[in-house]
């Protein structure tokens, strides 16, 4: 890999959005990271050069095969003006599982993370600092061959986007009310569904403006064999306390391997409260419901960090947790996991790295 990154500074800095007004991956920073490849040369002449569109030939497989992936992380800033990354070291080894899965050459994970940091340094003046605000990034690699084959591509981009953003609750964390999905399906085991790829959220689209017409902000995943077993809530990863433990899907090859998922199931473990991971049928979930055990449930990722859920509907059978409320372990998790992340609270686990 040739590794003598270049900066190219921009003329002319485009004005900030006002912080109360940032929503989600809406306004981008003032520079990205660009880096190709190309079977003779392997990855090579990484840059980092003003935000601007990509020009690429209508032939390019990414448009016709989606042969990419992408990845999600934020960086904070701290009271005292610090930058952290929570966790960039296992982004970019998922980024490289999906890259595997996805027939594209690894990426060098440490100098990923460098150029990350420098990308960072060059824009951080667009890092915001109120609070629950952050500075959301956006690694992704597209196949930019143009050649229609069905074939693995001969180039590709590696670029880094950074856009900041707003809190994902405006008015505080809110339960969300969840359509459990019968029909459609995200993801099958043996397919890509545990790689960061941009099929599996064009698979999810049509079920998730279904779940949104009936009046419900998300789709709960059920298993594309049986329709039976619970995978994922939206693009989160889902668990459940019933009785006084934490249950959530094992990772069967067809849920993606969440970051916060495996931050939250180390807390919970630190805290010494039971977690078990393994397969949960939505039909046993409704019979702890119905036994009065299912104390609380909630989403995790990057996005939202923790979203309650208040309100699951299978089949017509409508059921409220927690009495639709934000439970007592979802608060606290969310407030542990948030002030870590903002550098407001200690970090056990050294997760966060200065950016
Ligand atoms: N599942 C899916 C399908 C996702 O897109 C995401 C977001 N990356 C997650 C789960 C949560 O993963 P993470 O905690 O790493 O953001």
């Amino acid at each position: 890999m040739g590794h003598s990154l270049t900066i190219e500074r921009t003329l002319k800095k485009k004005s900030k959005p006002p912080e109360n007004q940032l929503g989600f991956g809406i306004h981008y920073t003032d520079h990205m990271f660009i880096m190709d490849y190309t079977v003779e040369n392997g990855w090579h002449q990484p840059r980092i050069i003003p935000y601007q569109p990509i020009s690429l030939d209508p032939a390019a497989k990414v448009f016709h095969y989606g042969q990419t992936i992408f990845e999600g992380l934020k960086a904070y800033r701290t009271a005292d003006e610090r930058v952290l990354l929570f966790r960039p070291d296992q982004n970019f080894k998922r980024m490289n599982r999906s890259n595997a899965r996805l027939s594209i050459p690894q990426i060098d994970e440490e100098f990923a993370i460098e150029a990350l940091r420098q990308l960072i340094q060059v824009d951080q003046d667009w890092i915001p600092t109120s609070a629950g605000t952050s500075l959301y990034i956006r690694p992704f690699v597209i196949s930019t061959e143009a050649y229609l084959g069905v074939a693995p591509s001969k180039s590709y981009q590696f670029i880094i986007i950074m856009s900041p953003v707003g809190p994902y609750y405006a008015e505080g964390v809110n339960p969300v009310k969840i359509f459990v999905e019968s029909e459609y399906v995200r993801a099958v085991n043996g397919g890509i569904g545990e790689a960061k790829t941009g099929g599996n959220y064009a698979a999810s689209l049509k079920a998730q403006e279904g779940a949104n017409e009936k009046g419900y902000s998300q789709v709960l995943w059920l298993d594309g064999v049986h329709r039976k077993y619970i995978e994922e809530v939206g693009s989160m990863n889902v668990f459940f306390k019933i009785n006084g433990e934490v249950h959530t899907p094992a990772l069967n090859g067809s849920i993606l391997d969440g970051i916060t998922r495996k931050s939250i199931i180390q807390m919970l473990k630190h805290w010494n409260i039971p977690v078990v991971e393994r397969t949960i049928s939505i039909e046993e979930l409704y019979d702890y419901h119905a036994k009065g055990q299912l104390e609380e449930a909630f989403g995790t990722g990057t996005a939202a960090v923790i979203s309650p859920i208040g309100e699951l509907n299978w089949r017509e059978n409508k059921i409220l947790l927690n009495q639709g409320q934000t439970g007592e372990l979802s608060a606290k998790l969310y407030d542990t996991l948030t002030g870590i992340q903002n550098g407001l609270m200690a970090d056990p686990f050294g997760w966060m790295v200065e950016g």
